[in-house]
């Protein structure tokens, strides 16, 4: 899919709509759709705002899904004036659905059959590198796909994402976008961990922060959610209903390969307490608030201390 392409995108939030952006800057034509309504910037951009995802499925050749949950790709794929009733009116054999949601491997696969059944490619290709990244138009992206799809998609893919890694068949996409659910949960609770500690007992926080930033242990969550947990920055960012809802995803899918997941599952704990005081639409970095509760002792910055990172 080289050149202009008719590209179908359903799902413009916090995700989805600086990534639809990128296409459009890229020459794309857009077909446009989501349940809270086609940001006006898109418009002037010069997508297209269709009334369903059939609508949208009856006019792209490429159709893109950025939904919450695997509930909600489900609908917009199988529902009532759904991608399905679009592809089968007619013109989109040949096509190629692609989601770009955070979703069940699983149920992945069997909609990846559903979508074959009626002539048409399924790609699963979640996204790392949050909010920031997709505005920048640098996110990591895990793809599933059969090679011939891979080829196709990658160009439009290019787009929106810097690191594209074809893993193998469809679901892996997802597969590794859990393993990296995981990964992130724990590093954040680490973050969290060491700096509530380094509170507790009077350093500097903003201090410890960047002296870690040089050492072995760096990473991009103690540089992005160290610095949210110091400057009390909740805002999402990365809500907590959905890291959480990508743990559950791992830990049922773990489950049912016998695989143990301690870490996880503390941090899933932790992520239902946040939920219970409130804070489902917080950023995920804000388990620490939880944390601090245990320990009854809440982050302290020092008065006049500056972060020279
Ligand atoms: P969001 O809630 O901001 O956006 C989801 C969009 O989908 C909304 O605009 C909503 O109106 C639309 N939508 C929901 N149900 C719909 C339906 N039935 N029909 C049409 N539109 C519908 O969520 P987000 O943060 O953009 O996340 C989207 C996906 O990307 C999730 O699976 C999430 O786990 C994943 N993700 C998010 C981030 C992040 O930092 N926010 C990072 C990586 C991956």
């Amino acid at each position: 899919m080289t050149g202009r392409t008719k590209i179908g995108f359903i799902g413009l939030g916090i995700m989805g709509k600086p990534m639809a952006s990128h296409l459009l800057r890229g020459g794309h034509t857009l077909f446009l759709h989501s349940r809270s309504g086609v940001p006006g910037e898109l418009l002037t951009q010069g997508g297209q705002a269709c009334s369903s995802p059939a609508e949208v499925a009856q006019n792209a050749d490429l159709i893109i899904t950025m939904l919450p949950d695997t509930g909600d790709v489900e609908r917009v794929l199988f529902g009532d004036k759904g991608v399905a009733e679009g592809l089968s009116a007619g013109r989109s054999k040949g096509g190629i659905v692609m989601d770009m949601s955070t979703i069940s491997p699983v149920e992945t696969r069997k909609f990846a059959a559903e979508i074959n059944e009626l002539g048409c490619e399924y790609v699963d290709a979640p996204v790392s590198g949050g909010d920031i990244g997709a505005r920048n138009g640098t996110l990591t992206i895990m793809v599933g796909a059969t090679s011939s799809a891979f080829v196709q998609v990658k160009p439009v893919l290019e787009f929106m994402g810097k690191t594209i890694t074809l893993i193998g068949p469809t679901g892996t996409g997802q597969v590794c976008k859990l393993a990296n659910q995981i990964i992130a949960a724990l590093t954040i609770e680490a973050v969290g961990e060491g700096l509530l500690f380094a509170s507790k007992a009077g350093a500097d926080v903003r201090k410890v922060r960047q002296a870690l930033m040089g050492g072995f242990a760096y990473s991009r969550v103690l540089e992005v959610h160290g610095e949210r947990m110091i400057e009390r920055a909740f805002e999402p960012g990365f809500r907590v209903e959905l890291h959480r809802k990508d743990l559950g995803l791992a830990l049922s899918h773990a489950r049912t390969l016998g695989v143990s997941l301690p870490g996880t599952a503390t941090v899933q704990e932790l992520l239902n307490a946040c939920i219970a005081h409130g804070g489902a639409g917080w950023d995920s970095s804000a388990l620490v608030r939880m944390l601090e509760k245990l320990a009854n002792h809440e982050i302290e910055t020092i008065e006049g201390s500056h972060d020279e990172s």
